[in-house]
């Protein structure tokens, strides 16, 4: 199974993700993840990606999109895999279908977690203070929010489109989430 979560920061994309590839036996690739544990590391690629994601907007789609290229190639991947926080521009979707048309793949589904703007701020808000998410303050919280808007939600239409898109509601405790989310992708 292939599938995309897509939905604003704080929607939950990440905690659902795990769960649901846990359930599935799948990997969870999470664009967000991996940045940060290549910033927790100092790689090049942290270096890099560091300066973007402290100022709430996008690292470059090149340097995205060779890195999961990069992860979707791994072993791990072949047998499906929940992508969670890519693509997030239309660039990046072009890219994601080159990269599975090269491989013969395609995607399963694309799930769209939904949340209201005041949810989603109390949300980050709390995360930051029991992650310390450098990118949880309140300035780049918005920026994020106003990034996603822009960038990232008038892609959901485009996958609307491909009749592949089913949108889920994130709000509530997250086993009824879980629970929602294993309905959508049975059907
Ligand atoms: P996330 O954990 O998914 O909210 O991602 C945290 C940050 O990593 C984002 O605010 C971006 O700076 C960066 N990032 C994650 N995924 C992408 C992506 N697909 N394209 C560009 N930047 C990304």
């Amino acid at each position: 199974m292939r599938v995309l979560f897509m939905g604003p920061p704080g929607a939950g994309k990440g905690t659902q993700a795990a769960l649901l590839a846990q359930r599935l036996g799948i990997v969870h690739i999470s664009t967000g993840d991996i940045f940060r544990s290549n910033v927790s590391q100092g790689t090049p690629l942290g270096l890099r990606a560091k300066a973007f994601m402290d100022k709430g907007e996008y690292v470059p789609d090149d340097v995205t999109n060779d890195m999961v290229r990069d992860r979707l190639a791994q072993p791990d991947a072949e047998a499906g895999f929940i992508l969670d926080g890519y693509p997030r521009t239309v660039a990046q979707v072009l890219e994601l279908d080159g990269m599975l048309a090269d491989s013969g793949e395609q995607l399963d589904a694309v799930i769209e977690l939904t949340a209201d703007t005041d949810e989603l701020v109390t949300r980050l808000s709390k995360r930051a203070q029991e992650q310390g998410r450098t990118d949880d303050t309140p300035e780049v919280i918005r920026r994020r929010l106003e990034v996603y808007a822009d960038s990232t939600a008038p892609l959901i239409a485009l996958f609307a489109e491909r009749g592949i898109l089913t949108a889920v509601d994130g709000l509530g405790a997250i086993d009824d989430v879980t629970a929602r989310l294993v309905t959508a992708l049975a059907n």
